[in-house]
């Protein structure tokens, strides 16, 4: 369809973002699976549990008792009395309930702590590799994005210094998100703390994105929220979907000071005025319910890690930092891209190359340009450990053809 200017259809804002590549990998992986080809899917970044039994009984008692209506638009009190609570034993941060809005899912939370605070023409820095929608909703709110490179060799390392250069006098929030999505890489609680503080200390507003707070490999879990003096710039993005398995029931929180969540609240209220009732009871669930459910889970995720790193690691070229969080390996690959061996079938970039995984491979990842690097491909290790055996044997596979 070719649209001349005087026949414009969409909104600006619309042109300003592109669909989730994550979400695209996953369309064209089903397309592939509908005509019958059996994948190994590394593509989607949601755990392979069931969601916790405790949890869907108590969103089956709340449709049962008819609990099916309209809530408070920041969620009922008593789930914000349980995710500060939450917060305070596990974090020892100190939100009251009114410093917290429950929404539907975590990237709204972040859509929305965006939309309230960033204007047009205000520089958000943002660390790369980035999971995939921070660009894009910081563009969508007219923000311009500020990337950070930060180095392989030292683990994607965020720095408060490095965070000090990249700021302007227009910047207007930092966003961060440890252990990150795509690397796994979790913040030293040092560098951590010199973040929050250089940002309390410029006026400058620090969206902490901790979804995958919980699932972190060495060390206790830390976060931003921890640093009770710093609060007045500090916006905390949770989510339940990884923590707890609940990634379709669309559960997510953020703490922040009143008047931030008093504005994000008044959007929530002319778009999804609350998260679903009963989604509301099955979080409460989760978080004043029993915690073990979240160590298996993590330990799980831990003994799949150190499997697919020790399987990455035996395909000659491909190279891998130890994420030390979350469920995702971005393998290095840059070995095979113009590889001069490798003909008239030459891989030039990463996305050509997950791209030729998934059809002769047949294995689900998602390419490196979609979190802003050009060299590495994205593996979700939320499967069975017999996928991260199988995976990892097409791939050894595929990798070596390519290298003929
Ligand atoms: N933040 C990060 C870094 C993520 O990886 C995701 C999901 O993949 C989210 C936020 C959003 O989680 P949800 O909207 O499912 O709560």
């Amino acid at each position: 369809m070719t649209v001349s200017a005087a026949q414009k259809i969409f909104a600006d804002r619309v042109s300003r973002i592109e669909i989730s590549a994550t979400m695209a990998v996953t369309a064209e992986a089903a397309k592939l699976r509908a005509g019958g080809t059996n994948l190994v899917d590394f593509g989607a970044g949601e755990p392979h549990f069931a969601t916790p039994r405790h949890i869907k009984d108590a969103a089956i008692a709340a449709i049962e008792n008819n609990f099916t209506r309209y809530t408070m638009v920041s969620g009922i009190p008593e789930l914000r009395k349980a995710i500060v609570e939450r917060h305070a034993a596990d974090f020892g941060s100190s939100y009251t309930p009114e410093e917290t809005v429950f929404t539907t899912g975590g990237k709204l939370a972040l859509f929305h702590a965006i939309q309230v605070l960033v204007d047009h023409g205000d520089e958000v820095v943002l660390p790369v590799p980035y999971w995939v929608s921070f660009k894009d909703i910081i563009q969508y709110a007219g923000g311009k994005p500020v990337y950070l490179e930060t180095s392989e060799a030292e683990n994607f390392r965020i720095t408060a210094a490095a965070i000090e250069r990249a700021i302007t006098p227009r910047t207007k929030a930092i966003v961060l998100n440890s252990p990150s999505n795509p690397s796994g890489a979790v913040m030293a609680p040092a560098d951590l703390e010199q973040v929050v503080r250089l940002a309390h200390a410029r006026n400058i507003y620090l969206l902490l994105d901790e979804c995958y707070a919980y699932l972190q490999f060495t060390g206790a879990p830390i976060s931003g929220g921890s640093f009770t003096d710093c609060k007045e710039h500090l916006v905390i993005l949770g989510s339940l979907s990884k923590t707890y398995a609940m990634t379709g029931w669309r559960a997510g929180f953020a703490l922040a000071p009143k008047p931030i969540i008093q504005a994000m609240s008044k959007l929530q209220s002319q778009d999804t005025c609350s998260a679903a009732a009963f989604v509301q009871k099955a979080a409460i669930a989760a978080l004043t319910g029993p915690q073990q459910c979240v160590t298996e889970m993590r330990d799980d995720y831990l003994s799949l890690r150190d499997q697919i790193l020790t399987l990455l690691r035996d395909i000659p070229g491909v190279t891998c930092t130890v994420p030390d969080g979350a469920f995702y390996v971005y393998p290095n690959i840059s070995a095979f891209l113009n590889s001069s061996n490798a003909g008239k079938d030459k891989v030039c970039t990463a996305s050509e190359l997950a791209t030729r995984l998934l059809h002769e491979g047949h294995v689900v990842t998602v390419p490196g340009e979609a979190f802003g690097t050009r060299e590495h491909i994205r593996l979700s290790y939320a499967v069975s450990h017999a996928d991260v055996d199988e995976g990892l044997r097409r791939m050894k596979e595929f990798f070596a053809k390519l290298n003929k």
